[in-house]
């Protein structure tokens, strides 16, 4: 039987705001600061506080909203998420339930041969919890320098249908919410966390079968295994014919494998109820529409115009377009005259086989050492002929290592391209009179040997000739003749 995967995703980003989502604690980085080191009265729990809402949380969250095509209900309201755990000391989580801030958005992902629209459900704002570790599995240690720092979750509908859909998904959300500066993305630090919700059906079902859910999924290539795993463990089931339970399930990153945390066998009951410390959030249209006219260039715009302005393969314009950095790069390198085709390629080919060999990410673009107004200096040497394209590597090269310009490595490595006829035809004739043989087979109309013949030229220029200069002088030559000796 052949089976299909079914994936809801839901994503939590932590907003990158300076304070936290309901009082004026700082947000610090989680992974370079000291535990407990940003905790108030608050974040604490403590008896008597009261919170108040971040205006920079509702901005950033309701622009994610708004990218994302969601509907902005006139009314939202924060509500009690009633559980204990002791990263939550307040006994309740703030979160939003009956009336979230965005329902019903949309989201296209690339999916190698097309564009699939995936549908949003929803999408709130909440309070993250604190951090447990368990240093030795017998004593737990609590961090509540996360406790109530601003979280913004969106969840999916069940559209997706592979692993590679659900990354692909993850990379568009993660994509759009560092082009709105909203969250820095980098899931190692924990800013963004995937829980992934996976059933399988035979190809042809209509129905849904029974979901369990995988929490925690701190990157994309977790939460691809997870998945893989996950659907291979309930097909495996249902082909012995017995039945996938509700389940809430982990992932262990150092086993690569799925940990079955517990069976549910009724949904969690948080007896939610409407925050009554906070009132019922009117967002006025014109407000909404400041937030829309805010919003920067999207993705998925700036895919379509690229691919109408830019001469681009889908997936250059796929590829440039995922970073906000490499896209401005890439159109400043054509504001500075250089063809979009060539700007593509030394991007994608040249600087991302640097980065690589560093060992940087895509989304540290922003920090590699070549400005734009440098490779395009070092472009415009290339189109204007002064080096070779194997010369412009290797400037290319020094220039990632030192600040020097394109022009300062050309002059000291002396790779500029030889300009002076003379020389050329010197050079041409010494080829000519040791390789007498093939002068008389091109002359007898052997034509292909104008190739070889053209090499020779260049290497003996070491690299340094003008193609079409040595072209047209070595034809020249073949047509006179080298017995005229004249060298002007
Ligand atoms: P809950 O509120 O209990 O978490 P929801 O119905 O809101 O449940 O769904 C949560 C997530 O599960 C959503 O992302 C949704 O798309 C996904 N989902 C729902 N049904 C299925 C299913 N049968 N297979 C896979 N994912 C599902
Ligand atoms: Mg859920």
């Amino acid at each position: 039987m052949e089976w299909e995967t079914i994936i809801g995703l839901e994503i939590h980003a932590e907003l990158a705001t300076a304070s936290k989502m309901f009082s004026p604690c700082p947000v610090v980085d989680g992974t370079e600061t000291e535990p407990n080191a940003a905790v108030d009265e608050f974040s604490l729990g403590l008896p008597g506080t009261l919170p108040t809402i971040n205006r920079k949380a509702l901005e950033y969250a309701t622009r994610v909203a708004l990218a994302l095509d969601c509907e902005i209900p006139p009314y939202h309201r924060f509500a009690r998420k009633n559980y204990f755990y002791p990263d939550l000391p307040k006994g309740y989580q703030i979160s939003q339930y009956e009336q979230p801030l965005a329902l019903h958005g949309k989201v296209a992902i690339d999916t190698g041969q097309e564009q699939k629209i995936i549908r949003i459900r929803r999408t709130h704002l909440e309070e993250d919890t604190g951090k447990l570790s368990h240093p030795d599995g017998r004593i737990s240690l609590v961090d509540y320098n996360r406790a109530g720092v601003p979280l913004l979750e969106i969840v999916s509908e069940p559209d997706l249908r592979s692993a590679d859909e659900a990354e692909a998904y993850a990379q568009k959300l993660r994509s759009i919410m560092r082009y709105l500066g909203v969250n820095h993305g980098d899931m190692s630090k924990g800013v963004l966390r995937l829980e992934a919700n996976v059933s399988v059906r035979p190809i042809g079902e209509e129905r849904f079968r029974q979901r369990t859910e995988i929490k925690n999924l701190n990157s994309l290539r977790s939460l691809k295994r997870a998945i893989q795993a996950e659907a291979e463990r309930q097909i495996a089931l249902w082909e012995k014919g017995e039945e996938v339970r509700p389940a809430t399930i982990g992932w262990d990153e150092g086993r690569q494998d799925l940990v079955i945390q517990r069976y549910k066998e009724e949904a969690d009951e948080y007896r939610y109820f409407p925050e009554p410390d906070l009132p019922t959030m009117h967002l006025p249209r014109e407000w909404v529409e400041e937030q829309r006219a805010s919003l920067v260039e999207l993705p998925e715009a700036k895919r379509t115009r690229f691919l109408q302005d830019y001469d681009l393969a889908q997936q250059e314009a796929d590829v440039l377009v995922s970073e906000r950095a490499v896209a401005e790069y890439f159109e400043e390198l054509i504001q500075a005259g250089i063809d979009p085709k060539s700007a593509a390629h030394w991007i994608m080919g040249e600087l991302f086989a640097l980065m690589n060999r560093d060992q940087l990410e895509k989304e540290q673009f922003a920090q590699i050492p070549i400005r734009s107004a440098a490779l395009a200096e070092l472009l415009n040497l290339l189109k204007t002929e002064q080096i070779s394209r194997a010369s412009a590597v290797t400037v290319l090269t020094e220039m990632w290592q030192r600040t020097e310009s394109a022009a300062a490595i050309v002059q000291r490595l002396g790779l500029q391209l030889v300009d002076d006829d003379r020389e050329v035809k010197r050079e041409i004739r010494q080829v000519l009179e040791a390789n007498p043989n093939l002068v008389l087979r091109y002359h007898a109309g052997e034509e292909k040997l104008f190739g070889a013949l053209m090499g020779m030229v260049m290497r003996a220029l070491a690299g340094r000739g003008k193609p079409a200069l040595v072209r047209q002088l070595l034809t020249a030559e073949l047509i006179n003749g080298t017995s005229n000796g004249d060298l002007s």
